[in-house]
């Protein structure tokens, strides 16, 4: 392999094709930060306008630090893994008090940070401090096991874990986040889990998949997890113009600390008439939503509150909700 060779196509395709992205103006460490945390196990086009806006209502990392958590919950609202959002701000609270506001730049001081491991690390370290630190994701998983004809499943920890010194040898000194953007703009536009772009590919020359026609092949495909069914029936119970609203505990399997709407058996109430349903999906679960009428039969439970009908949505971040036309 021409490291160099591949490095030069690789950098001038990017310098050319790159995607015009909100976090690739002003690549501040808080901007970058931000993006790369919400574009874990989100798409690009569902993060941009929720980014823009995030951005808009917690413009620095002394504003999200003084926010309290629901509020910043309210602005992750349909991007859905809420504990994403939850770190975000814990990790802006501990740069605030042991860095001075100023996001750390030393690589063990933005790992101990939570919510960030080696990639976004990586990726802030490249990107907004141009410092040569690798980052591996599914992107350069899957890019460097066509590259490479390297033999495995993507989600395996120990074929990730092959992609390291791989990704720690090309990153180069000179613009290593343009490298490492570069790799995963690849992955996201042209060498794509299903049928790879590799005719347009800039890097067609280097990649031994394509050489030897593996590339449908590579990565070795995961075996499908079934889904996990799972049923709700939640109750609509309102009083003089305000609604139930129920904090899910973090014991939870499924939208944890987070307000719903109250679950049957999970307050005395009695389920009554069907109001709409729904399904909908939440990591490898698939939930079946029925949205009933409810009528107490005892007090709430403390981890209810009464909200007013026009303000429940502050507190309803779930798409479900939504779904279910609440
Ligand atoms: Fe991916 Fe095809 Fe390019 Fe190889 S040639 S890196 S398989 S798009």
């Amino acid at each position: 392999m021409n490291d160099a060779g591949l490095r030069r196509d690789l950098s001038s395709w990017y310098a050319r094709a790159k995607r015009d992205l909100p976090w690739r103006k002003n690549s501040t460490p808080y901007r970058v930060w931000v993006s790369e945390i919400m574009l874990q196990q989100t798409t690009v086009a569902a993060v941009t306008p929720k980014y823009e806006a995030f951005l808009r209502r917690f413009p620095t990392l002394a504003s999200l630090a003084a926010s309290g958590e629901d509020e910043v919950l309210k602005h992750w609202a349909g991007l859905g893994y809420y504990s994403r959002a939850r770190n975000l701000r814990r990790a802006a609270l501990s740069v605030v008090a042991d860095h001075g506001g100023e996001f750390p730049s030393g690589f063990d001081d933005v790992l101990a940070l939570p919510g960030i491991g080696r990639y976004t690390a990586g990726a802030v370290l490249s990107i907004a401090f141009r410092k040569p630190f690798p980052l591996v994701d599914g992107n350069v998983i899957r890019v460097f096991s066509r590259l490479f004809g390297l033999k495995g499943r993507a989600k395996d920890p120990a074929f990730a874990a092959k992609m390291w010194p791989i990704a720690e040898r090309l990153v180069p000194k000179a613009n290593p986040g343009d490298w490492n953007q570069a790799l995963m703009e690849l992955g996201a536009t042209i060498c794509t889990p299903d049928s790879p772009s590799c005719g347009a590919c800039p890097v067609a020359k280097h990649c031994v998949a394509f050489e030897k026609g593996l590339q449908d092949k590579l990565p070795v495909p995961e075996i499908a997890r079934k889904p996990v069914p799972v049923k709700w029936t939640c109750l609509w119970i309102e009083k003089d113009g305000k609604v139930l609203l129920w904090r899910r505990s973090e014991k939870e399997r499924l939208l944890k600390n987070l307000w719903g709407l109250p679950e049957a058996g999970r307050v005395d109430a009695k389920p009554g008439l069907l109001i709409t349903k729904t399904s909908h999906s939440i990591t490898h679960h698939a939930l079946t939503v029925e949205l009933r009428e409810g009528e107490l039969t005892a007090a709430p439970p403390s981890e209810a509150k009464w909200v007013a009908r026009r303000e429940i949505r502050d507190y309803l971040v779930s798409s479900l909700w939504l779904k279910l036309g609440v």
